[in-house]
C-alpha cells in the first residue's frame, strides 16, 4: 500500500475514535483543559481552581466523571498542585512516563492524563503524593453528592470479595462491608458467623444514578457470585452466605425481579432473594477494603458474563 494511502487510513482511524470517544458521553474539553488531559501538559504551579480548596467532597475526572480521590486523602504539599496521598481503589493507573523517570497517573477508566505519583518524599504518613492537575479534574461537593446519591443492598457470599467488584465500578461513590436481614442489633462477625442472628454478609453501596445505573449494579452482582447456591458461596456455608437483594424502593425492586427473569429464562435457577431493604449493621473496621488492604485477590468472587 503507498505512504500516502496508510496516512489517509491512519487519519480516519483517528477521527473515528475520536467520534467515538465522543459519543461514549465524554465531556467536552477546554482548549487548555485538552492541552493537559490529550497532551499531557502541565498548569502552571498555584494556577488550579482545587489547589486550594479544602472542601469536603469527591474529586472527579473532568473527562469522564470517574471519581478519583478523596478530599480526605487531600494534603498541602506547598508544590502548587493539588496533592493527595491516596485515590479511590481501582481509580487511577500509575504508567512509567515518556520521561524516562517519574510515574504517570492517568484515570483508568479514560486514560485522561492526570499527574504525576512520588514516593517516599516523607510528607505524609502513607509516603505518596499524587500530584495532580486542578484542569484534569472536577469537584463534587460533599453535600451535592449526598443530596444525590442513593443506596443499594447486595449479599452474595463473603462480603470482601463483593466489596472488591464494587469498588472497582465507576459511578459507585463507597462501599461498606456490613451485616442485614437479621434479629440482633450491633451484631458483631462473630456473632453472625454462628449463623444465630440471620444476618446476611452484605454491602451497602452508595452511587451517583447520574453515573451509574441501579440495573448496571445489579447485574454486576448477578456475575460476581453464584446465584443459583442456596446458602452458600463456594467454600462459605452458612445462611450467612445467602443471596439477597435488599430493595430500598419498588423501583429497585422492578429491575431485582426482572434481571432474576432474565437470567431463569436463560436456565439459571436464581435462589436469590428479594427483600425490603431494613436496617444495615457497618462491620468491623478490618473487614472494610479488606483486599485493598492486604493485596489479595478474592478467592471466591470471580467474574463471569451472564447477562
Ligand atoms: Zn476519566
Amino acid at each position: 500500500m503507498p505512504g500516502s494511502m496508510v496516512a489517509a487510513l491512519l487519519h480516519w482511524c483517528v477521527l473515528i475514535l475520536i467520534l467515538s470517544c465522543n459519543t461514549m458521553g465524554y465531556n467536552t474539553l477546554t482548549p487548555d483543559e485538552e492541552r493537559v488531559i490529550l497532551h499531557k501538559g502541565t498548569e502552571m504551579p498555584g494556577s488550579g481552581t482545587y489547589y486550594r480548596n479544602k472542601d469536603d467532597g469527591l474529586y472527579l475526572c473532568r473527562r469522564c466523571d470517574a471519581p478519583l480521590f478523596n478530599s480526605s486523602d487531600k494534603f498541602d504539599s506547598g508544590s502548587g498542585w493539588p496533592s493527595f496521598d491516596d485515590a479511590i481503589t481501582g481509580a487511577v493507573r500509575q504508567i512509567p512516563d515518556a520521561d524516562g523517570r517519574r510515574t504517570e497517573i492517568v484515570c483508568a477508566n479514560c486514560g485522561a492524563h492526570l499527574g504525576h505519583v512520588f514516593f517516599k518524599e516523607g510528607l505524609t504518613g502513607k509516603n505518596v503524593r499524587h500530584c495532580v492537575n486542578s484542569l484534569s479534574l472536577s469537584f463534587l461537593p460533599k453535600k451535592t453528592a449526598e443530596a444525590v446519591a442513593q443506596k443499594a443492598i447486595f449479599a452474595g457470599g463473603c462480603f470482601w470479595g463483593v466489596e472488591y467488584h464494587f469498588t472497582q465500578l465507576n459511578g459507585v461513590l463507597s462501599v461498606t462491608s456490613g451485616y442485614t436481614g437479621g434479629v440482633v442489633d450491633h451484631p458483631t462477625y462473630k456473632q453472625v458467623c454462628s449463623g444465630k442472628t440471620g444476618h446476611a454478609e452484605a454491602v451497602e453501596i452508595t452511587f451517583d444514578p447520574a453515573l451509574v445505573s441501579y440495573e448496571t449494579l445489579a447485574k454486576l452482582f448477578f456475575e460476581i457470585h453464584d446465584p443459583t447456591q442456596v446458602n452458600r458461596q463456594g467454600p462459605d456455608i452458612g445462611t450467612q452466605y445467602r443471596s439477597a437483594i435488599y430493595y430500598a424502593d419498588g423501583g429497585q425492586k422492578k429491575v431485582a425481579e426482572k434481571l432474576i427473569g432474565e437470567l431463569n429464562s436463560k436456565g439459571y435457577h436464581v435462589v436469590t432473594q428479594v427483600e425490603q431493604a431494613g436496617r444495615f449493621w457497618d462491620a468491623e473496621p478490618y473487614h472494610q477494603d479488606y483486599y485493598a488492604k492486604t493485596g489479595h485477590q478474592p478467592y471466591c468472587h470471580i467474574y463471569q458474563k451472564r447477562f
